[in-house]
């Protein structure tokens, strides 16, 4: 039996336990140009228009002999799913990325941001880490699995879907809600994690297991109208300015779950003395040196103090129409990041006595809300799976996050699925130089391209592959 498989291999052939490899080197060019291709479509959102973009990938799946399903809620905003049969033992694996983009400002662009244009061991383009990396990966997984005829134990079941961007009810909420069969999974994988370098050298790599939920509160003052020359104490202006003022400077309550009490404890053991020290304060049970550490990551850590509590800042804010006229009305909006297990009505209520003024209201208003959700598991096959996958590739120390902005799969963990944001390898130091997701300019290591999709075979192929 074991000659035999010994043989099959030399052979190239696959068998259930040793599935032939892909050769990477030759999939490079061919991974680089359905990258290239992807990004040179505008699918920015709004409008969004992916139908060009779900036209090629349908395209190229079906040349593969790969069958493929397309939705659309409206026309020119499809959604592409599919699937790779496997022998039905355990339940699908879902690998998934959005086609659309954030809008760009061509101005701040070196290079055309739909051009893809290959400099300095980069690509340049919107989409180019956020989110057509995870898409080509997806795309390249699936063609390797069906080429090499790798045997499965569950479907693999690809989706390419649209308005990630702040349009969800023609993307993964349609699909959710009105195609789940065509998705429905025990596992997905999703962007939202990366590997994080400094320095050129892997630091670790984040695993998003959790992510905050957006909503939007609207603050009104009102007070009597009148002439600019004889002031008000009632002045509608003032009181908003006054009950911003007293937000901002509020610090919502420390909230931790198991993805962040995880999360601050391991990037303890990979950090400096110091940063380890805070790490562990915030986390601690010592309410004075938490309270140290909490603000020491307000002043210099924003994002982990975030991390910690549903966040508010205030984004809008709108009064007055002439210099001479008192207003009697204006209106402030709080972009609040809730964590998935916040009581909305008694934050609200927080809200109002934080600004404790009878001219002030405090309400929700309508935003591209998705559902709140428990953390994915950190005990699940999957994410031990996604945790092995990145020591392995990346030998880095996997820490699982709870992301403040928002993706799709809070809709798939709304019905129960286990999700695992990942997603290539970023230098630190990008985002700050304004090349990050939704910045200026957007892009990617050509090298790191190639791991992802390397690391992202490896890991479907543990989890979906007979043991
Ligand atoms: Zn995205």
């Amino acid at each position: 039996m074991r000659a035999a498989l010994v043989i099959l291999c030399l052979l190239g052939v696959s068998s259930p336990l040793q599935p032939a490899q892909p050769d990477w080197k030759n999939l490079e060019p061919e991974t680089l140009r359905y990258f290239q291709d992807l990004v040179r479509f505008d699918t920015s959102d709004p409008p969004g228009h992916e139908a060009p973009a779900a036209e090629y990938l349908k395209r190229v799946l079906e040349q593969a002999g790969i069958s493929v399903e397309v939705f659309a809620l409206e026309p020119g905003r499809p959604n592409v799913v599919a699937r790779l049969k496997g022998s039905g033992r355990k339940r699908p694996l879902l690998i998934m990325g959005h086609t659309d983009v954030v809008n760009v400002d061509p101005k701040k662009w070196t290079y055309p941001p739909f051009s893809a244009t290959r400099n300095g061991g980069y690509v340049y383009g919107r989409g180019a880490v956020d989110d057509k990396d995870n898409v080509t990966a997806a795309l390249v997984t699936m063609l390797t699995l069906k080429r090499l005829n790798v045997p499965l134990d569950r479907d693999v079941i690809f989706l390419a879907e649209s308005g990630e961007e702040g349009t969800t009810r023609v993307g993964i909420k349609y699909m959710v809600e009105e195609h789940w069969p065509a998705i429905d999974a025990e596992y997905c994988l999703a962007e939202g994690g990366n590997v994080t370098r400094v320095d050129g050298k892997v630091k670790f790599g984040s695993v998003q297991t959790l992510e905050k939920i957006p909503h939007a509160i609207e603050l009104t003052a009102r007070g009597p109208a009148g002439h600019g020359s004889v002031p008000l104490r009632s002045n509608a202006v003032a009181h908003l300015a006054a009950a911003v003022a007293k937000v901002a400077a509020w610090k919502p309550p420390l909230r931790l779950n198991e993805t962040t009490r995880a999360y601050f404890k391991r990037l303890a053991a990979i950090s400096t003395p110091a940063e380890a020290r805070r790490y562990l304060d915030v986390i601690g049970a010592d309410p004075k040196r938490t309270a140290a550490a909490d603000e020491y990551l307000l002043e210099h850590e924003p994002r982990h103090a975030s991390m910690l509590r549903t966040s508010v800042s205030p984004n809008i804010i709108q009064g007055g129409y002439r210099v001479n006229v008192i207003p009697s009305e204006a209106k402030a909006t709080l972009d609040v990041r809730m964590h998935p297990d916040e009581d909305h009505d008694r934050f609200l209520q927080e809200i109002r006595k934080v600004i404790d003024d009878p001219a002030v209201e405090a309400a929700f208003v309508a935003r591209d809300i998705r559902p709140g959700t428990a953390s994915a598991s950190l005990e699940t096959v999957g994410f031990k799976a996604v945790e092995a996958a990145l020591i392995r590739e990346y030998e880095a120390t996997v820490l699982p996050t709870m992301s403040t902005g928002a993706t799709d799969m809070s809709y798939l963990r709304g019905k129960g699925m286990q999700c695992y944001g990942i997603g290539p390898a970023i230098d630190v130091e990008d985002g700050p130089k304004g090349f990050g997701a939704h910045s200026d300019q957007e892009r990617i290591l050509e090298a790191e391209l190639h791991r992802f999709v390397r690391f992202q075979y490896e890991l479907v192929l543990d989890v979906a592959r007979p043991k």
